[in-house]
């Protein structure tokens, strides 16, 4: 059975999309991979309440996927391990004529969370270099024409990669997602949405369109990931085809990360912990 270090991608070496699994291996078993999802759900909220508690570390956590990939029930899923009070979801649509007159990363920097808070993000500024690489977006921006010479894709690249570098090192972790769905599975899925009326609302005019480029949004995912994978900021490229086994997945890789920022209840000075004591002798000697 696969493990999810075996979805990961840190920019050691390149990868290529079309060797990553869409799919569970045979041996991967339904009930077992459930029962430990909700295991890594309790996990989690232990997690979450020191990193609030604690206030050090900010996460965010990013969704990318074809449509249908399923971003909004796995995210409806991890949620469900989390605080409210202690999460923020956006979702980045097309962006506004204001998010247009500024630069590319200035609506997503706008939406990390203060630290000990754990953003979600349906979608990101990766919108900038796959749809925008795509259909050529950066073209219709009112910029001066050297900010449209040469390879703009090239350059956000670099400018992701040092947007992330300065969140490190300003006490945030990002972990990327990739939804690997198959265009097989994407279909079935959009059928489905057409067939099921309460289903319905979940297409969009757009969404048969886009799947018209699927070969050109799976280059600029390979490249993107490629390009922006790195240790800190890694990318996870998970098979999508079965949700139950991506929310696990994603469980597991959230639960990875805390490990690593190993969060912990803070502990009171002495003069506080004097004070509590007294406080306690009050509430308990109370008539
Ligand atoms: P679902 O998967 O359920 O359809 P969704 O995330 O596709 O949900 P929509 O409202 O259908 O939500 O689509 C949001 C749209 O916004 C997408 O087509 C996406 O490509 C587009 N978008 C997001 N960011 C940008 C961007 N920076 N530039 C251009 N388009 C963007
Ligand atoms: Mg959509």
């Amino acid at each position: 059975m696969s493990e999810v270090k075996d979805f990961i991608v840190i920019g050691d070496k390149k990868i290529r999309l079309k060797d990553f699994p869409t799919k569970p291996d045979e041996s991967t078993d339904k009930e077992k991979t459930l029962k430990k999802m909700n295991e890594n759900l309790t996990k989690m909220e232990d997690y979450q309440d020191k990193l609030y508690s604690e206030g050090d570390e900010g996460l965010v956590l990013i969704f990318q996927a074809m449509d249908a990939a399923g971003k909004d029930s796995t995210i409806k899923n991890v949620m469900r391990g989390l605080n409210p009070q202690g999460i923020d979801v956006h979702s980045f649509k097309a962006p506004s004529s204001e998010e247009l007159s500024h630069g590319f990363l200035w609506r997503a920097e706008k939406r990390f969370p203060p630290r000990g808070k754990i953003a979600i993000f349906n979608r990101s500024y990766y919108e900038d270099v796959l749809v925008s690489r795509v259909h050529k977006l950066y073209l219709n921006i009112r910029m001066p024409d050297r900010c449209k010479r040469g390879n703009v894709i090239s350059r956000r690249y670099q400018d992701i990669n040092n947007f992330e570098d300065y969140q490190y090192n300003n006490g945030y972790r990002i972990v990327k997602f990739f939804l690997n769905v198959s265009k097989d599975e994407q279909k079935r899925r959009f059928l489905e949405r057409i067939d099921l009326k309460i289903k319905n609302w979940k297409f969009s005019a757009s969404d048969v369109k886009e799947r018209g480029y699927w070969d050109e949004y799976m280059e600029a995912y390979e490249d993107a990931i490629n390009a922006t994978a790195s240790k800190n900021s890694p990318w996870y490229v998970l098979p999508a085809d079965k949700k139950w086994y991506t929310r696990y997945l994603v469980t597991e890789a959230v639960i990875d990360v805390f490990k690593k920022i190993k969060p912990k209840y803070p502990t009171l000075p002495d003069e506080e912990q004097e004070r509590l004591q007294k406080d306690k002798e009050i509430l308990l000697n109370e008539k």
